[in-house]
C-alpha cells in the first residue's frame, strides 16, 4: 500500500509519523526546498500558539518533549491601551494553564525529522503538485528537472489553504468549496531583545486592541517578540514614509515604538498576508484521495487553532483508520463525517474570537464578566 501525501508542512508532516507508525509505505511531496537547510519566508507567521490539543497529539508519537522544550508558556493576555495600566487577564481561575508559543520552523522541522526517522516515510522537496487524477491516484509534479509522473493507492492533500489537490478535485466537479475572504490582512514585525532580557513579559499573549483592527506579539526563545498587525486589507498601503509609519505607531502603538528599531523596515518590505476560511465538500473522492488540515478547513488564526485542529485531524484519522481495519474507503468519508462539525465549529469560534480579541478585550464590562466566569 503506497500513501502519498502532498505537502510537508504541520499536517503533512505529522500524518507520516503517523502513517508510517502503521507500517505503511508514505511518500511526501513538498513543493518548497527542505525547510532544514533553506532559509526561511520572510514575514510568514513565525510562531504559533500550540494548546493541548496540538500537544496530544505530539505526545501520542512522543514528541510531544522536544517541542515544548523551546515552548514558551503564556498563562493569559496582557493588554495594551494606547494610555494607561497593562492588563493582565489570566486564561484560566487558576493560573496553571498555558497555551504555548513555539517556532513554526521549529515544530515543522521536529516533525520533518521524526517523519524520515520512521521507516518507510521518503520526502520529495521541490515537487509541486499541478496535475492529478483522483480517481487513478496518478499524480504530477513540477521538478526543478522538469514534470515527474507517479501513482499513489492513497493521495491526501496536506497542502494548505491554497490547495492544488482540492484545486484539482473542484476541476473534476468532484468538490465543491467556499472561500470567505477576511476583508483584513496581516503583517509580520518584530520586537528584538533589549540586552539579551525579552523587551516585554514572555509570560503573556500581548494586545494592542484598537477597536477594527489590532496587533498582537508572541514571544520567540531567541527573547525576541513577533508582532502581527491585523488591519482592514487596504489600510496597509496609507503608511508609505519612515516619517509616517513612526508618526501613526507613536499615535496608536506608543509603547512599541521604542522597541521596535527594525519597524519601518519590517512595515515596507514585509508582506501583507490575507486570511479567510476555507468551507470544502465532502473531503474525499473514490474512497481513495483526500483532503486534510487546512486544505479541507482553513480557518481564520483569531482563535490560535488552525494548526492545532489540524493535529487533530490526524489523531481522528489514524483512529478511522483502526476503526475500520485499516480500509481507506470507508476511514475517509468516517474521518469526515466525525470532524466536519468540530471544524465548523472553530472555523464560527475564531471569527468570533476576532472581534473580542480587537475590541471587547480591552472594555471594563468584559474584564468584570470574565472576573465573574472565573469564580
Ligand atoms: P500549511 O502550513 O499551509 O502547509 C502546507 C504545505 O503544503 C506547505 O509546506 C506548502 O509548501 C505545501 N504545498 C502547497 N501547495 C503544494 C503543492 N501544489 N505541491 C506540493 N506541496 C504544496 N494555528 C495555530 O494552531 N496556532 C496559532 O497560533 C496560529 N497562528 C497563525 C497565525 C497566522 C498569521 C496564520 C496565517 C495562521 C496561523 N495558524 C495558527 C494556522 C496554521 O498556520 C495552519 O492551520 C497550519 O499551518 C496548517 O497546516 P497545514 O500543513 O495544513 O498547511
Amino acid at each position: 500500500m503506497k500513501v502519498a501525501i502532498v505537502g510537508a508542512g504541520l499536517t503533512g508532516s505529522l500524518l507520516a509519523c503517523y502513517l508510517a507508525k502503521r507500517g505503511l509505505t508514505v511518500t511526501l511531496y513538498e513543493r518548497r526546498p527542505d525547510p532544514r537547510v533553506a532559509t526561511a519566508e520572510r514575514g510568514r507567521s513565525i510562531n504559533l500558539a500550540i494548546s493541548e490539543r496540538g500537544l496530544d497529539a505530539l505526545r501520542r508519537i512522543g514528541l510531544d518533549a522536544t517541542v515544548m522544550a523551546d515552548a514558551l508558556p503564556m498563562k493569559g493576555r496582557m493588554i495594551h491601551p494606547v494610555a494607561g495600566a497593562l492588563d493582565f487577564q489570566q486564561y484560566s481561575a487558576s493560573g496553571d494553564r498555558a497555551i504555548n508559543s513555539i517556532s513554526r520552523g521549529a515544530l515543522n522541522n521536529a516533525l520533518l525529522t521524526a517523519a524520515t526517522a520512521a521507516g518507510g516515510v521518503t520526502v520529495e522537496f521541490e515537487h509541486r503538485l499541478c496535475e492529478l487524477d483522483s480517481a487513478a491516484g496518478r499524480m504530477v509534479f513540477q521538478t526543478p528537472s522538469g514534470k515527474v509522473s507517479v501513482a499513489a493507492d492513497v493521495v491526501l492533500g496536506a497542502d494548505g489553504a491554497g490547495s492544488a489537490v482540492r484545486e484539482q478535485l473542484l476541476t473534476e466537479g468532484i468538490v465543491a468549496e467556499d472561500v470567505d475572504f477576511l476583508d483584513y490582512g496581516y503583517k509580520e514585525l518584530s520586537i528584538p531583545a533589549v540586552d539579551g532580557e525579552f523587551a516585554l513579559d514572555p509570560g503573556a499573549l500581548h494586545i494592542w486592541p484598537r477597536g477594527t483592527s489590532m496587533m498582537i506579539a508572541l514571544p520567540n526563545p531567541d527573547r525576541s517578540f513577533t508582532c502581527t498587525l491585523f488591519w482592514p486589507a487596504g489600510s496597509f498601503d496609507a503608511l508609505t514614509t519612515a516619517e509616517a509609519i513612526i508618526g501613526y505607531f507613536g499615535e496608536h502603538y506608543p509603547d512599541v515604538l521604542p522597541l521596535a528599531p527594525d519597524l519601518v523596515d519590517d512595515y515596507l518590505h514585509n508582506p501583507v498576508g490575507v486570511l479567510g476560511t476555507v468551507h470544502t465538500l465532502p473531503w474525499q473522492a473514490h474512497g481513495r484521495t483526500g483532503l486534510i488540515g487546512d486544505a479541507a478547513h482553513a480557518i481564520v488564526p483569531f482563535y490560535g487553532q488552525g494548526a492545532n485542529c489540524a493535529f487533530e485531524d490526524v489523531v481522528e484519522l489514524d483512529r478511522c483508520l483502526d476503526d475500520t481495519g485499516g480500509s481507506w474507503a470507508r476511514a475517509l468519508p468516517l474521518f469526515e463525517a466525525r470532524r466536519r462539525e468540530n471544524t465548523e465549529a472553530i472555523a464560527d469560534m475564531a471569527l468570533n474570537n476576532f472581534i473580542e480579541m480587537r475590541d471587547k478585550v480591552a472594555s471594563p464590562v468584559f474584564r468584570l464578566t470574565k472576573q465573574v466566569e472565573h469564580t
